[in-house]
């Protein structure tokens, strides 16, 4: 049987002492965000990951969602703890207290997420989609919608999905075809498929709320003639509860890979009445409030699995006994040694812990940058953090889930055969690890976002100003204690500038370059804010040491981690970087008739 413990000290470490979370109460609406207070609320939100959600995800996993007369029926124990966890306070987390919100720092629901997602990424998919519904009405919606749906929406009562795809729709969402016509009462009717909607149907809340692309009957063509509109499963009474059902039903549910306890739908809108949300063709700008929001939630899907997977193959590797260590027993009471002697197996949970651990710090510097960039009093620090958060949106996305997939098959391979049978629960960690790779716009697709919006945007000035912030810290760690760690980081960020601007060079007359190598920047970017990551908690971790404050064994823990990352794992820029070099040529010249 898996297990799942939160990182608290780990987070704690991160939150109080690398990123300063104590700043955000000096923040207007934030004055009671205290740390402790914070840490209060992760602890208890901890407990119900572990205690009531954690238990139920393998269970979830083997039965899956069913469809019975139209309807979709969640597994078993589903009900019971979404209702637990929304009387907890739980959907409301970071949501505005207008709307009936808790009003905690955007950091704190980021941390949530993760621990969410460790415990039961199926489960999360739910109140995730429906944070989702509600960051989109709240910049795009009218009053009357806000007032109609956000505070059941936000108190969980109601559910809320995004509905984007459709068969011939993927990641050209210019093509999609579902249809709203004006009627004469303002309000539209909806008629199309839409495919693979997450938390399309299911039993756990008394409405569904879906955010629908559709094309008004004079749209433009392509995704400029693209709006968003909300269509609830049940319309609205006067009183505000839901009443007869609308014209959309959930056709079937797919059969996947994993995440099998979250309802992947089709769904079918019929003369389904809705409500415009924002302007007409405007859609796309309004559902990327939404998008934005997802892409650094799938981030944090990833990092969750990452880390529970993580954590049991490196409880198996400490118990399993096999071999002898290559210096000789150092179980000789025992028949064998534990794995975890062996440099190899020690390499894997070493790679899964620096990454996880570096992946999590960039993760909540992020959070800590939205929570700034929402309410500090100075415009220019709200520019710069929308900058950074623009910037690190699509390598959260992309560089996160990617590695947590790496990091749950090494995490199987820890535990061999036992890691490809199902009784350990690491199979399942791989099977949904994969689809995050995939929704919220593929990775391919985040790597494109990075390279050809991010990049060239305001003239350069995102990157430029994260090149500044990195060189700050190498510079800073120059020379002293601190230069093992920053020396090779200066190196990553020199291979980094040098593929940004080869790119800028070579872009420019032929864009196959810069989609030649968008996934291998994207990847040297993360590999590089990453290990910034490192440098700064190496830093906080040797500044504490000396001081004799806080966990010796934690911190130095840091430090021989901080180690691993920058002699194991980010030497792979320099592969990364001469891929680049290479450009599009070698991809580009064969025909499609050749492959
Ligand atoms: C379990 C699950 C849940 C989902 N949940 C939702 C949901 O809640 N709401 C919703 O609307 N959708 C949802 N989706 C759909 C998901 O977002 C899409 O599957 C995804 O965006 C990719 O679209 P596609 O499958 O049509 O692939 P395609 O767009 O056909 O892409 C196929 C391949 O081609 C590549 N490709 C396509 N275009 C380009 C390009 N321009 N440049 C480079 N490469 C390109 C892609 O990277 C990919 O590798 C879900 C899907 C799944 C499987």
């Amino acid at each position: 049987m898996p297990s799942y413990k939160a990182p608290l000290d780990d987070i704690r470490f991160l939150l109080h002492d690398v990123h300063q979370v104590a700043q955000l109460t000096a923040l207007s609406g934030f004055e009671e965000a205290a740390p402790e207070f914070i840490d209060e609320v992760l602890a208890a939100g901890a407990t119900i990951c572990e205690e009531v959600l954690f238990p139920i995800n393998q269970s979830g996993d083997a039965e899956g969602v069913h469809l019975e007369d139209g309807e979709v029926r969640t597994p078993a124990g589903f009900k019971a703890a979404y209702k637990e966890y929304a009387e907890g306070g739980w959907t409301a987390v970071a949501a505005d207290p207008a709307f009936g919100g808790q009003g905690l720092p955007e950091t704190v629901r980021f941390v949530m997420e993760e621990m969410l997602c460790s415990a039961n990424l199926s489960f999360s998919m739910y109140p995730g989609l429906s944070h989702g519904a509600c960051s989109a009405l709240i910049s795009h919606g009218s009053d009357e919608l806000k007032a109609r749906f956000l505070p059941k929406l936000i108190d969980g009562t109601w559910g809320g999905t995004m509905c984007l795809t459709e068969a011939h729709a993927g990641t050209d969402l210019g093509m999609i075809t579902t249809k709203a016509v004006p009627a004469a009462d303002g309000t539209y009717a909806l008629t199309g498929t839409k495919i693979f909607i997450s938390a399309g149907d299911h039993d756990l809340t008394e409405n569904i709320v879906h955010l629908v692309l559709a094309k008004l009957p004079d749209a433009p063509s392509g995704t400029k003639g693209i709006s968003l509109f909300l269509v609830p499963k049940y319309r609205i009474t006067d009183d505000g509860a839901p009443g007869a059902r609308n014209g959309v039903t959930c056709g079937s549910v797919e059969h996947k890979m994993g995440i099998k306890a979250s309802a992947t739908c089709v769904l079918n809108f019929d003369s389904a009445t809705g409500w415009m949300v924002g302007e007409p063709h405007k859609g796309m700008r309004a559902m990327f409030v939404m998008m934005n929001g997802a892409r650094l939630a799938v981030g944090l899907q990833g990092l969750g699995l990452a880390e529970v997977a993580y954590q049991n193959a490196l409880s198996y590797a400490k118990d399993r006994l096999q071999g002898r260590s290559l210096m000789g027993a150092k179980n000789s009471s025992g028949p064998a040694d534990p794995i975890i002697v062996h440099p190899d197996v020690r390499k894997g949970l070493l790679r899964m812990k620096a990454l996880n651990e570096g992946m999590r710090a960039l993760a909540y510097w992020v959070g800590i940058r939205i929570d700034l960039e929402h309410r500090h009093p100075d415009p220019a620090v709200r520019q710069d953090c929308e900058d950074m958060v623009a910037l690190m949106t699509p390598v959260i996305k992309a560089f996160l889930t990617d590695k947590a997939f790496d990091n749950t098959n090494i995490a199987l391979q820890t535990l061999g055969g036992h890691g490809y049978i199902r009784e350990y629960g690491v199979e399942q960690y791989v099977r949904d690890a994969r689809i995050a790779q995939i929704y919220e716009g593929t990775n391919a697709i985040q790597a494109l976002d990075l390279v050809g919006r991010k990049l060239p945007m305001e003239g350069g000035r995102l990157v430029r100003r994260f090149f500044e912030l990195v060189k700050a810290d190498v510079d800073a760690a120059s020379g002293g204690d601190l230069e093992e760690f920053g020396k090779p980081l200066g190196t990553a960020l020199h291979q980094l500038q040098k593929a940004t601007m080869l790119l800028a060079e070579r872009g420019f007359a032929n864009p196959d370059e810069v989609g030649a190598a968008a996934t291998e920047y994207l990847h040297l970017m993360g590999y590089v804010a990453v290990g910034w990551q490192w440098l700064r908690m190496a830093t906080v971790a040797t500044e504490q040491l000396a001081a004799g404050t806080g966990n010796a064994r934690f911190l130095e823990a840091k430090r021989k981690t901080a180690r691993f990352y920058f002699g194991r794992v980010l030497p792979e820029a320099a592969t990364l970087l001469a891929a680049i070099q290479a450009g599009a040529a070698p991809i580009m010249a064969m025909g499609a008739e050749d492959f």
